[in-house]
């Protein structure tokens, strides 16, 4: 599971200035290996595109890793970029295809218009960012603006100066312009690409137009039992259900088996522990079988003290309308010692949390085990993970195996940084109802947001049980509200406790400033019910659930405490945090029910929550943030452009040194990564009936 940017960008990112209290900026030891005006005028934010951000990551102490480290982190690099795609084409069946045609533009613009490439340029930026045609946050799609014949022309000219397109067997370009134009320029076609909730009367699966299915409704899978519920695609053929299984020998065949072959090479690198986590996953990808991916769990929770660590695999859940398929993501990564520090006094203390938790003492866990906080730099984020990245990840998702085994919670300090250093400090002086609020966010944001991070992954998604009388998982039982109930869980359990004294005691904050930070946290999260809203800008609701559990705890709330205010100055409208203690005794009645539904699997309960206060907003109150918004040119998201590595060989082929560097420039990186893909996905796309 992971915590999005989305709170990150408006309370943890709001802190921008070198002022910012954050506490490892004073003495900042990446500041040592980048002295002077290296890092004071390094560039974090690289360009606007329409409603995005485009931001540079670094990960300053890779350069004084030892040279094995090093080899290891490139081998699990390369597996990292050779399952990017996968996603796109999980993400939509022509994701792909498309790709490779604006790439071609972009890589060979030969005779092309200036007008039509500058907007294949914006358009091809975009897809970039979202992995594909559709919105990240909305999951609506977005068009290609210029006229269909100009765009075949460009493909044409492309062509001509040297871009060699993909072409299925008896197809010719002309042909495949044809059948894709509707994707690229018709927003009305296949609309979205995961549609939680329906409009009524359509079917959960066959409205939503990612690749997770193939012709197959809610209806269908009536008493069809899947044997690779999360990896695996559904297609219904001849009228049965079939599943393609995402492993060696089934589908992304040619993606996986590279994979693999670039984990196999990290194996002999790795400590003993991730060495036999490496190899649980290689034997995932073989089989696929739930058992091997329980498996494969396990070893990486074992896994608790290798300095480096890798995400890679079908993990989260959240493409899916159903919930049950994992999107494919690659990351790897490295601890940073000095801010795990803090994290893991917080996880230390899990039991002390747990036994206060606000809810009915039966949901409380007796032990709760094997809590690994770590805050880590991240190398290289992709699929499902990268350029828009989470800043907190809690794995594995498999409930039985967190209750058995633990989990590892991550927080990723070096995205954190960087959204700190981009982001405009518009946000705080607009939303904000009085200067001393917008003051209060300038000096407290930062830390607020990074420790509200921490507590969401560490003692929040670890916390908890489900009720002895629930048969099978919550998962199951609340369907497509789980996702967005267990983030809000996660949230509220940050909320509760940021605000108790243990915090000051484990001096992650001054006490005597510990009330301003709890307010500071409470006026953000209110602000952010509001400017959230930006991000949607078609419709009247939410689908992502962080926004829509952020929605609905600060809606709830506004219902039942007197917490919050609602004012409006000047024709704009404010919610303004009027009484912190109100505000937190609310969050700790709101977190009792939200763990009864959770533990009991309450599906009436959970929808009554985000039915009532988390799904629907005011489309007015949208366009006035959205004028609001435009009016300050602020991002509605932000992706990240990747540090890369390259490597020099010795003579026998083995990795010698490795160097980092940072490309500054999205498309680059883009084509680069592509380029380095394009024979397994060449053989894939030919795989495919079209
Ligand atoms: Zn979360």
């Amino acid at each position: 599971m992971r915590s999005h940017l989305i709170l990150a960008v408006i309370v943890a990112g709001a802190c921008s200035l070198a002022s910012c209290s954050k506490p490892a900026t004073a003495d900042d030891p990446k500041k040592e290996s980048a002295p002077g005006p290296a890092s004071t005028t390094r560039k974090y934010l690289l360009e606007r595109v329409d409603d995005a951000a485009v931001v540079q990551i670094y990960a300053d102490d890779f350069a004084s890793m030892d040279v094995k480290t090093k080899a290891l982190v490139w081998h699990l690099y390369q597996a990292a970029i050779a399952g990017r795609d996968i996603y796109y084409d999980q993400r939509s069946a022509a994701g792909l295809e498309m790709r490779d045609l604006i790439e071609g533009i972009v890589e060979h613009p030969g005779t092309t218009n200036a007008e039509t490439l500058k907007e294949v340029q914006r358009y091809a930026k975009l897809f970039w960012l979202n992995s594909g045609p559709y919105n990240n946050l909305t999951a609506r799609k977005f068009v290609l603006q210029c006229q269909p014949a100009a765009f075949a022309e460009a493909v044409h000219a492309a062509q001509t100066a040297g871009a060699a397109f993909f072409l299925q067997a008896g197809e010719t370009l002309d042909q495949k312009l044809a059948r894709l134009q509707p994707m690229f320029f018709n927003p009305d076609f296949a609309p979205s690409a995961t549609s939680k909730t329906p409009k009524p009367g359509e079917d959960l699966l066959a409205s939503s137009f990612n690749n997770l299915y193939a012709g197959v409704t809610t209806k269908d899978l009536a008493g069809f039992k899947e044997q690779y519920p999360l990896n695996s695609r559904l297609v219904k053929r001849n009228g049965a259900l079939v599943e393609e299984v995402y492993r060696i020998g089934g589908r992304y065949d040619p993606q996986i088996r590279a994979i693999v072959g670039h984990l196999e090479a990290a194996v002999p690198l790795a400590t003993e522990p991730m060495a036999q986590a490496l190899r649980a996953l290689i034997k995932w990808y073989q089989t696929g079988s739930p058992a091997d991916r329980r498996a494969y769990d396990i070893a990486w929770v074992a896994d608790k003290a290798s300095p480096v660590d890798t995400i890679n695999g079908f993990t989260e859940v959240y493409l899916d309308a159903r919930g049950m398929k994992g999107g494919w993501e690659g990351l790897v990564f490295y601890v940073n010692q000095k801010k795990t520090e803090s994290i893991q006094k917080l996880a230390g203390q899990a039991q002390w949390f747990e036994d206060r938790m606000p809810w009915d003492p039966r949901y409380r866990k007796p032990g709760v085990k094997g809590i690994t906080a770590n805050a880590i730099d991240v190398v290289v984020e992709s699929g499902d993970s990268g350029p828009i990245t989470p800043v907190g990840i809690n794995l594995p998702n498999d409930e039985s195996v967190r209750e058995q085994f633990g989990s590892k919670s991550v927080s990723l300090s070096n995205v954190n940084e960087a959204y700190d250093k981009s982001t405009d400090p518009g946000f705080r002086s607009e939303f904000a109802w009085s200067p001393d609020e917008a003051a209060r966010s300038e000096k407290w944001g930062g830390l607020a947001g990074e420790l509200l991070t921490n507590m969401h992954e560490v003692i929040g998604h670890a916390s908890g049980r489900v009720s002895e009388s629930l048969k099978g998982t919550p998962q199951a039982a609340i369907k497509e509200f789980f996702s967005a109930l267990e983030e809000a869980r996660a949230d509220l359990v940050g909320l509760y406790f940021i605000a108790d004294p243990k915090i000051a005691e484990l001096g992650l904050v001054p006490a005597a400033d510990q009330d301003a930070i709890a307010q500071t946290e409470y006026e953000g999260y209110t602000r952010n019910a509001i400017i959230q809203l930006r991000r949607v800008r078609q419709g009247s609701q939410l689908e992502e659930d962080h926004m829509r559990n952020r929605q609905m705890i600060v809606r709830w709330l506004m219902a039942n405490t007197k917490a919050i205010d609602t004012r409006t100055r000047d024709g704009k409208t404010f919610l303004v945090m009027t009484d912190a203690k109100a505000f937190r005794e609310g969050v700790g009645r709101l977190l009792a029910e939200v763990q009864r539904v959770k533990s009991e699997g309450d599906l009436a309960g959970a929808r009554k929550l985000f039915e009532t206060y988390g799904i629907h907003f005011d489309p007015k109150l949208r366009d006035e943030v959205i004028a609001r918004v435009d009016r300050l040119k602020l991002p509605a998201y932000t992706g990240f452009v990747m540090p890369d590595l390259v490597a020099t060989t010795d003579s026998n082929g083995a990795v010698g040194d490795v160097k980092i560097s940072y490309p500054q420039d999205l498309a680059k990186q883009m084509l680069a990564y592509s380029a380095m893909t394009k024979e397994t996905r060449n053989a894939f796309l030919a795989s495919e009936k079209r």
